[in-house]
């Protein structure tokens, strides 16, 4: 609004000093003069407030949004996870941040100024000349009427479809990157390096059609500008022959012009800057909504458990998508403490029957009940906290092998945390590191071997003392010593805790209690290794069987 009144200052300037023929009126020019700066140093004043307050709305919400939508995504649910390109969500998140900053920006130092000032202007004009301001109303009108239209209808579906081929290049360059290693083994660089290329040429593509349309859209403004200035100067001048408008006033058109022609020729630019923002922060807008598939019950009940009794009963569970149930009418029953062992072909339903327990899904029907308590409406995080998961492909953070070893009970002390390692065969390999318990493990904790990694993952098991225990063995050959190893420490912290083990390697499971073995999401044999031995045709003697012969074979081919 300051603004508006420059113009109006620098016009009674120049009238002021074309009135002068004598030293008489000097302090009028003066007075004028004066004007002129208080008002350009009131405007400074308060457009660098205004700057210093966004920067205050800006930093503290950029910070919400982070919080937010980290928490939202860590909650939604293994299937989420497992759907969506890591890389593309970490840049999903990024964007949407930096769009709120400038999103708030161009309304605060874009779109707002720009309708007070053009309504100023209109006024203005309308009050010294009625017809110039007309002329302004309609030239601004048609201006921001065409800016939007185009910017909203023509520019923005142009820049979402770029943006989404840029989130396919951070998944796909992310998703290469963190399989580094298997694109080195089967030497797919150059593979990678094509599908890359292709994306990027997509990327490409878009981008230019985004870019080419702002450059288009910049044009069509530019000439509306141009016919509204050239009208408006006509008409100043057309007044000014008739005397209706002193050289003065020509002064404050020309110096308006300038002043709208700075807000006016950025309005396209700040609708079109809103329209990504907003486009950007539809992203974060999308994660917000997404609904978390499992989520807990009002009345929802921290679970409680003291023994680890685990029950299935009449479990029907089907994956999104897939026509049949894997499970149907399940019922199973494992009793505290005891040790059981899940064996089957790949696909029999072993993992899903330990999902289920952890409830990353949830039954169509029937109960799993944890010492009597239905898991359903037991809380997640009280669930969660009593089952230790030792998952096959052991994942570590990217942090100290301390911290990752007491992930589950961050308050441990040093001396637990060196017994649990001991306990799980790991203290012996982390003290010949050059940093000990402080070596930081490479992301993902690609700089240990599969078995060290997976001893870390028990330490991190013991250390947490749930009462009841998931393991998943690892299925990657581990040399014998690893094995034994981690042979060993399993049965360490499996001693007073109900243990279930996804087993690939039938050695396993032969000292369990006993073994279910799966087929087709059904269990068709259940008992101990001797018991289920007796079954002359049965399903575990034959799966015994093959795995014997196969390691047979392996071990004549490397003979
Ligand atoms: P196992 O652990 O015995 O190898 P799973 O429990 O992982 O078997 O899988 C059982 C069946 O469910 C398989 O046919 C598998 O393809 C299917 N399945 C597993 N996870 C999903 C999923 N997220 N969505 C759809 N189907 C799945």
């Amino acid at each position: 609004m300051i603004d508006i009144f420059v113009p109006l200052a620098t016009g009674w300037l120049l009238d002021a000093v074309v009135e002068t023929d004598s030293g008489q009126r000097m302090d009028q020019i003066w007075r004028e003069l004066a004007v002129f700066l208080l008002l350009v140093v009131l405007f400074i004043c308060c457009r660098n407030s205004l700057t210093l307050i966004t920067n205050r709305i800006s930093a503290k919400a950029m910070m919400e949004l982070a919080k937010q939508s980290f928490a939202k995504i860590q909650r939604l649910s293994s299937d989420w996870h497992a759907n969506t390109f890591s890389g593309s969500t970490v840049r999903k998140l990024t964007r949407g941040m930096w769009a709120f900053n400038a999103a708030t920006e161009t309304l605060a130092f874009g779109i707002f100024p720009a309708v007070l000032v053009s309504v100023g202007i209109v006024a203005v004009f309308a009050y010294n000349w009625l017809i110039l301001g007309v002329l302004v109303f309609v030239g601004i009108a048609l201006f921001t009427a065409c800016s939007i239209l185009l910017a909203v209808k023509w520019v923005a579906p142009a820049n979402a479809a770029a943006q989404e081929v840029d989130s396919q290049v951070s998944g796909l360059i992310s998703d290469a990157i963190s399989a580094s290693s298997i694109v080195k083994s089967f030497a797919a660089e150059e593979r990678e390096d094509r599908h890359l290329a292709d994306l990027v040429e997509r990327w490409r593509a878009g981008a230019m059609k985004a870019w080419d349309r702002n450059a288009y859209t910049s044009l069509i403004q530019a000439a509306i500008l141009i016919i509204l200035q050239a009208g408006l100067l006509a008409g100043g001048i057309w007044l000014w022959s008739r005397g209706m408008a002193s050289a003065g006033d020509i002064v404050m058109i020309v110096a308006t012009q300038a002043l709208f022609n700075g807000y006016l020729r950025d309005i396209g630019l700040h609708v079109r800057n809103l329209q990504r923002a907003l486009s950007e922060m539809q992203d974060l807008v999308d994660l917000e909504r997404a609904i978390p598939e499992i989520t807990d019950l009002p009345d929802a009940q921290p679970i409680v458990v003291e023994r680890g009794h685990i029950k299935f009963e009449n479990v029907t569970f089907r994956y999104r998508g897939n026509a049949a149930p894997l499970y149907k009418n399940f019922s199973c029953e494992i009793q505290p403490g005891e040790k059981v062992g899940l064996v089957g072909a790949s696909g029999a339903g072993k993992s899903t029957f330990v999902k289920l327990i952890q409830r990353m899904y949830d039954p169509e029907s029937g109960r799993i009940l944890i010492d009597g308590q239905d898991i359903s409406s037991s809380t997640q995080s009280s669930l969660r906290s009593i089952i230790g998961h030792v998952p096959q492909d052991a994942i570590l953070f990217h942090r100290s092998l301390r911290e990752n070893i007491a992930y589950g009970r961050p308050d441990a002390a040093h001396n637990e945390i060196i017994a649990a390692a001991h306990q799980a065969h790991a203290h012996a390999f982390i003290e010949k590191l050059e940093a000990g318990y402080d070596t930081v493990v490479g992301e993902r904790g690609l700089k240990l071997s599969g078995g060290e990694r997976q001893r870390v993952a028990i330490a991190r098991a013991i250390l947490s003392q749930r009462p009841i225990l998931i393991l998943d063995e690892a299925t990657s050959s581990l040399d014998s010593i690893s094995e034994r190893y981690i042979r060993d420490a399993i049965e360490t912290i499996a001693k007073g805790r109900t243990t279930i083990i996804i087993a690939h390697r039938l050695s396993t499971v032969k000292s369990l209690d006993r073994i279910l073995v799966f087929d087709r999401g059904v269990i068709v044999e259940s008992g101990s290794h001797a018991e289920l031995l007796q079954l002359k045709h049965g399903y575990y003697r034959q799966l015994l069987k093959n795995q014997e012969d196969s390691t047979d074979q392996r071990e004549l081919a490397v003979q």
